[in-house]
């Protein structure tokens, strides 16, 4: 490799890269189907227990072998949606093998694209996958679209499809897209009252709380036939039917049940890390919400807070939750 540019002719960098990353593209997806490092474990039943029991799925074909073995598939099988469970390469990265996506994501974060969101997960199964089996993932890279223009910067969509075989036989596959951006760059304009980027959809079912949130009060939806509440705000009862809507206002308490702290990707306008919390109320339903005025760390399951409203610029207040005594 040479580089050619002479002192003060600055060649159009974004081209360069824009191609350099389209040839590399093409490069990986000539390499076809490229197989990766077979799964750690066959498919064994503790896992599919772990997992039914995360996922609340209580099917007893994939747990309980009386009954599995006199279903239609005469054993216990792995419900299809774990195909990506066993050959995870786990939080260390393990012995994953190469993929063919690999190259082009490296060369991306090193053009400064470092943000990643997954945009689309399409699964397909062929067939339930049996107690024993050991799958082995193969990966095809199959596009590079870009440069894009997005909310949370300038970036190229990566696609790429993963079939899991047993011996030559595919079991399930999954076409995954991801956005890889340039985190946009805050703007300095200390004096200016930036526009707060996260705005709520408000329409005809939620326009009654988010009038709420103006007046100091939070307003959870009530049946107007069986008194039921019910958060977030829909058109019927789930109890009983009614499309009579009224609402309550809550006492504005309430505890932590539970929690994420967001680190990445980087939101532009929001500093990170920041708390995302479902909200336990009192009054029997539970509400999605920031903690602030809290460090992440300090946050913790059952932690009682209650509801402040912040105006987040000149047109937008939003309820928040901050510690309370208990
Ligand atoms: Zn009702």
């Amino acid at each position: 490799m040479s580089t050619t540019a002479e002192p003060g002719v600055a060649e159009p960098a974004a081209t360069g890269v824009h191609e350099r990353f389209t040839a590399l593209a093409e490069r990986q997806i000539e390499l076809g189907e490229v197989r990766g490092a077979a799964a750690a474990d066959p498919v064994n039943l503790p896992m599919i227990r772990h997992w039914t029991a995360a996922m609340g799925d209580a099917n007893p074909v994939y747990t309980d072998a009386a009954f599995a073995g006199a279903s239609v598939h005469g054993e216990i099988v792995a419900p299809p949606a774990m195909a990506q469970v066993w050959t995870m390469p786990g939080l260390g990265g393990g012995k994953g093998g190469t993929s063919p996506v690999d190259e082009l994501m490296v060369a991306l974060d090193e053009d400064g694209f470092t943000g990643v969101v997954a945009t689309n997960c399409e699964q397909t199964y062929h067939r339930y996958a049996r107690l024993g089996e050991r799958l082995v993932p193969a990966t095809r890279m199959t596009g590079l679209a870009g440069p894009k223009t997005t909310a949370l910067g300038v970036g190229y969509f990566v696609t790429w499809l993963v079939t899991w075989y047993s011996e030559d036989e595919p079991v399930a596959e999954m076409m995954f897209r991801v956005l890889k951006f340039r985190p946009r760059e805050e703007k300095a304009a200390p004096e200016e009252r930036t526009r707060y980027p996260l705005r709520p959809a408000v329409n005809r079912d939620t326009a009654f709380f988010w009038e709420g949130v103006q007046e100091g009060e939070l307003r959870i939806q009530k049946c107007g036939d069986c008194g039921e509440l019910r958060h977030p705000p829909g058109p019927v009862c789930p109890s009983c039917r009614s499309a009579n809507r009224v609402y309550a206002v809550a006492s504005g308490l309430g505890e932590v049940y539970s929690f994420v702290v967001h680190h990445n990707p980087p939101v532009p306008g929001i500093e990170t890390p920041f708390v995302v919390a479902v909200i336990a109320l009192p009054e029997g339903i539970r509400v999605v919400g920031n903690v602030v005025e809290c460090s992440p760390e300090k946050v913790g399951i059952g932690m009682p807070v209650r509801v402040e409203y912040r105006e987040m610029d000149d047109e937008l207040t939003l309820p928040m939750w901050v510690p309370r005594e208990s």
